[in-house]
């Protein structure tokens, strides 16, 4: 018989804890919630009900069951008022020793049959186990921010729980309408331990000025369609909880990405805590508020036009792949006049092909008029001459990522070029410099690097070199504008900040399936739901293709030479096979059969 649970003990009622007892008392559960002291139980309350009223403005939970949920929540700052519950779940602060005292005190309370939880992160279940009488009923209940939305649980079993305590736990989370994985002891579990080295590494970004705050927000957001970007996520989490996590991870994986980069330190010491002191990487209009306000890194109003761009009409583009198809149609589109240079007739006629195809489909769409579609078609003139970019008021370069290639083209260009003419490369791995170098004008050339396919996202990274100067990116800013693309801003690196930040993360929970701690299918599950991401590690690495993702791997290990960038074995093994996913129909997974 399934153990029931009616009455549930959550200690500790921040950021998790309320939020838990919000999803147990919503599944008809009554709560006795403990904390501190009354200051601490007022704020609860106030969470609670900001949270419901939001609930119930969205039409998801009525006034009646509104009221109905927050009455079967009672809170008391006595530990012993948990005399009668089934189940406690702990969400103080993550600090093992405090966990363990309450640990310690609860086992002596409550009835021996009741099963301990942690909402931990990342500590060990097996060390708070052990400081109670009955380790084999100590499980870890993993809950995601916000809880009442966020669908995962990852249930922690260790090397000592009861199979039919993990048993009735699955069942309960069930009912309680969550999506739970079971898995090991081991710190951060599945999806810290691949989120918190991503963000700890934008943290890095934004301490080194790599990129603005909102730059890498937005990049993640617009490049990989996140829900939100890191450092808002931090903010979210609440930096103080997300050190410690990373503390706790550094000490077990001794990896440098999980070491905490100083700025955490330096924020939390300041009382930056993010949303929940109403300040971090973001300030907000009070404590616990969502709502972001200006502040002194806000990008000024009319920052932006203090240098204004080069004229540009005429663009050409150098390329015939599916990145050069793909910004041919999108500045045809917006009006700007384009010579395609291929390297013969019948690359070109293709890629102009492609480009009729794409137009003529978003017109059966209504999202083009037939007019629109014959004037862009107009605008678009095709050579196999690079002297017919003479007159262009900027190149945008997108042949094979292969240095040599792209170099002899920048020579060429800067050689028929008109002067004053904005040199652009689509690269997305090697130095902009490189491209520069080539040429006698390194101050004009740029990177764009648009994310593909080209017509559809919105992302644009504009990459300045050690040379690029100021009106050069100030007209990479125009034009985004005029193509209805978000542009960000950073310097010439491997990986730039979307690469960068996605690769690595993808690489962790190769090494994760290496491992053998979870399955890729938990894998991407826990991804999905816990962390709300479009797409699971393996299910993007097939589509992006292996020998692909492998190669930005190297890339950004030799640039950075962090030991935990080294590609995993495994990837390598899937590249060698031929299994380079979707695109060879097997890869992390087979395609073949369907
Ligand atoms: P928080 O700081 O927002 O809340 C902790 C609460 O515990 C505070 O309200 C504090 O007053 C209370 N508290 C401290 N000592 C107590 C005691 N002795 N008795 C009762 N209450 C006490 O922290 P949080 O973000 O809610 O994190 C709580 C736990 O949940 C941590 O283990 C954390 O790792 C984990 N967690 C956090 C997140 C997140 O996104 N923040 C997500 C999943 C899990």
């Amino acid at each position: 018989m399934a153990r029931e649970f009616e009455v549930v003990g959550v200690v500790g009622l921040g950021t998790m804890g309320a939020g838990i007892a919000e999803v147990f008392a919503r599944n008809g559960l009554r709560v006795v919630g403990v904390e501190l002291d009354d200051a601490a139980i007022a704020r609860a309350r106030t969470h609670l009900e900001h949270s419901t009223a939001r609930a119930t403005e969205r039409g998801k939970l009525t006034e009646q069951d509104a009221g109905a949920l927050l009455e079967r929540i009672s809170m008391t700052t006595d530990l012993n008022d948990l005399s009668e519950v089934d189940l406690v779940i702990e969400a103080v602060p993550e600090r093992l020793d405090l966990k363990a005292e309450i640990f310690a005190a609860v086992d002596k309370i409550v009835r021996p049959d009741v099963v301990l939880a942690s909402n931990t992160s990342s500590l060990s279940l097996t060390e708070l186990s052990v400081r109670t009488g009955r380790p084999a009923r100590v499980v870890g209940m993993h809950f995601f921010n916000p809880a009442p939305v966020q669908q995962l649980v990852e249930l922690v079993r260790t090397v000592v729980t009861e199979q039919d305590v993990v048993d009735d736990m699955v069942a309960f989370a069930g009912r309680i309408g969550k999506v739970p994985v079971v898995i090991g002891d081991r710190a951060g579990f599945i999806a810290n331990a691949l989120l918190f080295g991503y963000l700890n590494h934008a943290a890095r970004m934004f301490e080194e000025r790599y990129a603005s705050r909102e730059d890498i927000d937005a990049a993640m957001r617009f490049g990989c369609g996140y829900p939100m970007g890191p450092l808002a996520l931090l903010d979210l989490i609440g930096l103080d909880t997300a050190y410690e996590i990373l503390m706790t991870m550094y000490n077990q994986s001794k990896n440098l990405m999980h070491a905490p980069t100083p700025v955490f330190k330096q924020m939390i010491t300041a009382g930056l805590l993010g949303r929940k002191s109403g300040r971090g990487f973001y300030s907000y209009d009070g404590p616990d508020s969502p709502k972001v306000v200006a502040d002194a890194h806000s990008p000024a109003d009319g920052a932006a036009d203090a240098v204004s761009g080069r004229p540009v009409q005429l663009v050409g583009v150098v390329g015939t792949g599916t990145m050069a198809t793909g910004i041919v149609e999108v500045l045809a589109k917006a009006g700007l006049d384009v010579v395609v240079r291929g390297r013969s007739e019948g690359k070109i006629e293709a890629a102009v092909g492609a480009v009729k195809r794409s137009l003529d489909k978003a017109v059966v769409r209504g999202r083009l008029s037939e007019e629109d579609r014959e004037a862009a078609i107009a605008r678009i003139r095709a050579t196999v001459n690079l002297e017919d970019m003479a007159d262009c008021d900027l190149v945008i370069e997108a042949v094979a990522e292969e240095i040599d290639i792209k170099r002899a083209v920048f020579e060429t260009l800067d050689e028929v070029c008109k002067p004053g003419a904005i040199l652009a490369t689509t690269t997305s791995s090697l130095p902009v410099i490189d491209c520069a170098a080539a040429t006698a004008r390194a101050g004009d050339v740029v990177g764009l690097h648009f994310f593909n396919p080209a017509q559809v996202m919105k992302l644009v990274e504009v990459v300045s070199t050690i040379a690029t100067a100021p009106d050069v990116v100030a007209t990479a800013r125009e034009l985004c504008t005029r193509l209805r693309k978000h542009a960000v801003f950073c310097g010439d690196r491997a990986g730039f900040i979307v690469n960068a930040l996605l690769f690595p993360y993808l690489n962790d929970a190769v090494k994760m399936l290496e491992a053998h701690y979870a399955s890729a299918d938990d894998i991407d599950a826990a991804m999905k739901t816990g962390c709300a991401l479009p797409m699971g590690p393996f299910e993007l690495l097939d589509v992006v293709g292996l020998d692909v993702s492998l190669a930005i791997e190297q890339t950004l290990y030799q640039e950075f030479r962090m030991a935990g960038y080294a590609p995993a074995p495994l990837l390598e093994h899937l590249v060698t096979a031929g299994r380079l996913g979707r695109k060879t129909g097997q890869g992390f997974r087979d395609y073949s059969a369907r």
